[in-house]
Parts: structure tokens; sequence; C-alpha cells
């Protein structure tokens, strides 16, 4: 709808300007009423003159708030697309620079070049890295990016009004830009953009399944379903994935099959991505730090390869590797001492939890490995190992539940006071495993011995079962 407006011919090398935008608003999906309002956009290049003379202002700048990969960059491309105009990008953290000047000149360089290849939309990636309130940041980088962003207000106000040149920056943070930015005249439209709900979601995969071999059964509704809370950034992923798939398979057609599979690898993939708080890699390293230093006083534990806290795929936590005797392991040869010693390492996080954060500050990071305990005792007492039953393994009668439970925590009982009372011994160790993983958040076997070395390790005298 609406006369194109000719985009000018820049004969210029430009740094900032983008060559051969062509996203349309049909390759936005899942926008729902959103789309009116950046229509609307499109029509101040389109209609300008009809704006202008019935006296309505058009606004400077256009804020597009939201979670990133939400397509707020494609939308602005789709804006400059639609309304056939240049456009220009940059990314505010290329403003931040150490040499006071060069940020503010790089803002001049970018809107001098937009409005000699006017009408031009020029977009500016994540706001709040130059837009951050001023004087919330001391010291010359703050200076710096003061100088920034008033550059910026001077280039906006520049511009007010014009309709030839209309600024739209995204930023996931509006609530922390500094209010001389969103002051009237400059960034005085703020168009949310959430993340897709379940038809949006249904919307955006078959967009990106346009230009795709898609088999004609494709179950969308079920992707979108497996896929609550993803982005169209993340979506989008999930069918080129589901595309390599294919391919792989030497198979013709993308089925719901490929899609799904590519929906847990990128799910998966977003767990691992998953930012932890200081406090968190704490946490997790205090776990396995344990049960590394609880092992290492064991013969058949202390071959301990690595230990490792950033997560992984299929492990949320961390993971201590030990080398076992895996002939023994799976023979059933396991002497009872040894299963004592794994059932203490076991119970290790547990205890250190106990230790390092107080007995009314317990979380349940260690429930995993203390099921496992649970488990290893039950064996034990099954197996005619412990002491009171020793050689006594009849135990499936039904009515001795009772007795196996009452042995089996005895023996967990030991063992848990035996962690503890080695992690006790060997507090300064256990810092300082700990404080490693933090930093390095992985420790191998030679890193581990040189810090016993520098730390010495206390080895408790094995107590009688
Ligand atoms: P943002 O700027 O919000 O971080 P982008 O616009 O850079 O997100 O999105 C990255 C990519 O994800 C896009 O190029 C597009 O392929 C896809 N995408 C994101 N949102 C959508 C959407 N609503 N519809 C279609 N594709 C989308």
């Amino acid at each position: 709808s609406g006369a194109r407006v000719r985009r000018a011919q820049n004969t210029k090398l430009s740094q900032y300007l983008e060559r051969g935008v062509d996203v349309k608003f049909t390759d936005v999906a899942g926008l729902g009423k959103i789309r009116l309002e950046l229509e609307e956009i499109v029509k101040f290049f389109t209609h300008g003159e009809i704006y202008r003379r019935r006296g309505v202002k058009i606004p400077g700048g256009i804020l597009l708030c939201g979670p990133p990969g939400v397509g707020k960059t494609l939308l602005a491309k789709a804006v400059a697309g639609e309304a056939g105009v240049n456009f220009f990008s940059i990314s505010a953290s290329q403003f931040v620079e150490i040499y006071v000047g060069v940020g503010a000149s790089r803002v001049r360089a970018l809107y001098q070049e937009a409005r000699e290849c006017a009408p031009s939309v020029v977009f500016i990636d994540e706001l709040d890295a130059v837009g951050r309130e001023r004087g919330l940041i001391k010291g010359s980088g703050g200076q710096e990016r003061d100088a920034t962003l008033n550059q910026l207000l001077v280039c906006l106000d520049g511009f007010e009004g014009r309709g030839n040149v209309i600024t739209i920056a995204s930023t996931n943070r509006p609530d922390i830009l500094d209010p001389a930015l969103v002051r009237p005249g400059r960034f005085d439209r703020k168009i949310f953009i959430p993340k897709p709900g379940l038809i949006g979601r249904v919307e955006i995969l078959k967009v990106h399944a346009r230009k795709k071999p898609m088999a004609e059964d494709v179950d969308y509704a079920a992707v979108a379903t497996m896929t609550d809370g993803m982005v169209g950034a993340e979506l989008a992923n999930i069918v080129e994935v589901a595309a390599i798939n294919m391919m792989r398979d030497g198979r013709t057609e993308i089925t719901t099959d490929d899609l799904l599979q590519a929906a847990q690898i990128e799910e998966r993939g977003m767990l691992d991505k998953k930012e932890r708080s200081l406090e968190i890699w704490k946490q997790v390293a205090i776990n396995e730090a344990a049960m590394a230093v609880v092992a290492i006083n064991f013969p058949d534990l202390k071959n301990i390869e690595f230990i490792n806290i950033a997560p992984r795929a299929g492990r949320e936590l961390g993971y201590v590797r030990v080398k076992m005797d895996h002939i023994k392991f799976k023979e059933g040869l396991l002497s009872r001492q040894s299963l004592l010693d794994h059932i203490t390492v076991q119970l290790a996080p547990r205890a250190a939890d106990e230790i390092w954060h107080g007995e009314d500050q317990l979380s349940t990071i260690w429930a995993e490995t203390s099921d496992n305990a649970r488990s290893a005792a039950r064996t034990l007492v099954l197996g005619g190992l412990s002491d009171k039953y020793y050689g006594v393994s009849n135990f499936w009668v039904a009515d001795r539940i009772d007795e196996i439970d009452t042995e089996a925590f005895r023996i967990l009982n030991m063992c848990y006071g035996r962690a503890k009372e080695i992690l006790e011994g060997n507090r300064k160790l256990m810092d300082a495993v700990v404080d490693t993983l933090v930093e390095k958040k992985s420790l191998n076997k030679q890193e581990l011995i040189d810090l016993v070395e520098l730390h010495g390790c206390i080895r408790p005298a094995p107590p009688s079962v």
C-alpha cells in the first residue's frame, strides 16, 4: 500500500550501510497487532508529506523492546525493506570505546551517512549499552560513554519530525535508559516485542519452512508445543538443524521427527548456555570438590581423572570422573571396603552442604548422589556384606525389609559421619579446590595433585564397620 520512496543513490563507500536489505513484513511472523504499529512507521516514509501537512509530528526514534532473538533487528530491516529506504546499522556496544571521542565521532559519521543517503532507517542495536542513565558508571569509561550519549542526543534532535531519517533502536532494558533519551522528539515511541506464544511459534516455524523441502504432513503444532519459551532465532535454528538431519540421512523431505529432534538439541543447548551466578558456580564447585576430596582418601577411588563444573549436555551440574577398576566393578568383585568408600563419596556433597552452608541452609543439589549412596547401602546389606548380616543374603523375604533398611541406615549414618570428618579436616584443601574450580571450571588430575601437595590432605583412619 502506498508509494515507494526512491532510495538515494550513494556512490561513496559507507561503513554503516547494509546493502541489499530486502526483508518484508511477511518474513517476520507471529507479530499480531504489533504489525500495525510498524506499518505506520513505514507510512512516515511513504506518506510523510501528508503527516506533515496535517501537523502530525513524526517521531525521531522508535524503541523496540524485548528479549534477544525475538526479531527486533529483523523488524527494523523489514521497515526499511517495506518502505524501500536505506538501512544503516550499528551496535551500541561498538560506540563504547576506551578512547575518549571515538564513540561520539562514530555516531556523527553514522548520521552523516544516513542523511546523505536519505531516506533511511538508522538501527542501533543494544541501545542500553550506551544509553544507560548517565552518572551510573564511574571512571573514564563513563565519561566516554557520556560523550557518546550526548552526541546521539544531538543527532536525534537534528532529525526530529523530518521523517527522512528515522532511528530505530533495540533494547532489552528500556527501564535503565537515560531519561533524556526517551523525551518527546527522541525515542518517544516504544514497541514491546514479547516472546512468541504457541500460535506465534507455529507461524515462525512456517516462515522458515517456506524455502525448505518440508514433508506435506509436518505437524507444526507439535513442534510449537515442544518449544515453549523459545524465540524466533531459536525456532529458525531448529528448522536449519532439521534440514541438516535430513541431508545426513540422505532423505529429500524434512519430517516432524527431524524438527522434534532438532528442538531437543536446541533446548539442550539453551540449558548449557544458561548463565550461572557466582553463587551457583560456587555451590556446584563445593558439590564436586567434596566428592573429589573425599575420594582421594580411598585407594580404589583416588584415581580422579578430572573434575568439571561446566554444564554439559545431559549433566546439569558438574561431575567427577574417577578411573575405577572397571573389571572388578563389572564382575561385582568390589570389596566391602570399596563399597563403603563409594557410599562415603556419594554422601560427601550432602556433608559439604551442611558444613559450608549450615544445616538450615541446605539445598537439594546432592539429591542424586544421596540416592546413589542409599542404593549402594542396600546392595551392601542385601549382598551379605554388612557387619550385622555378614554372609546372610536371603533378604528377598518381604518381611525383612525393615531390617534391611535399618542396617542400611546405620551404614549410611556411619559413612556420612566419615565424610564430614574428612571434609572438616581438609577445609583448606576444599577451599583451594573450590576456588580453582570456580575460576577455571575444571581441574585435571595433575592440578588436583598439586593442590593436595600444597595444602596437605588429612586421611582419617578407616573405621570398622
Ligand atoms: P533480535 O534483534 O530481537 O535479537 P533478530 O532479529 O536478530 O533478533 O533475530 C535473529 C533471527 O531469528 C532472524 O534473522 C530470523 O531468522 C529469526 N527470527 C527472530 N524472530 C523472528 C520472527 N518473529 N519471525 C521470523 N523469524 C524470526
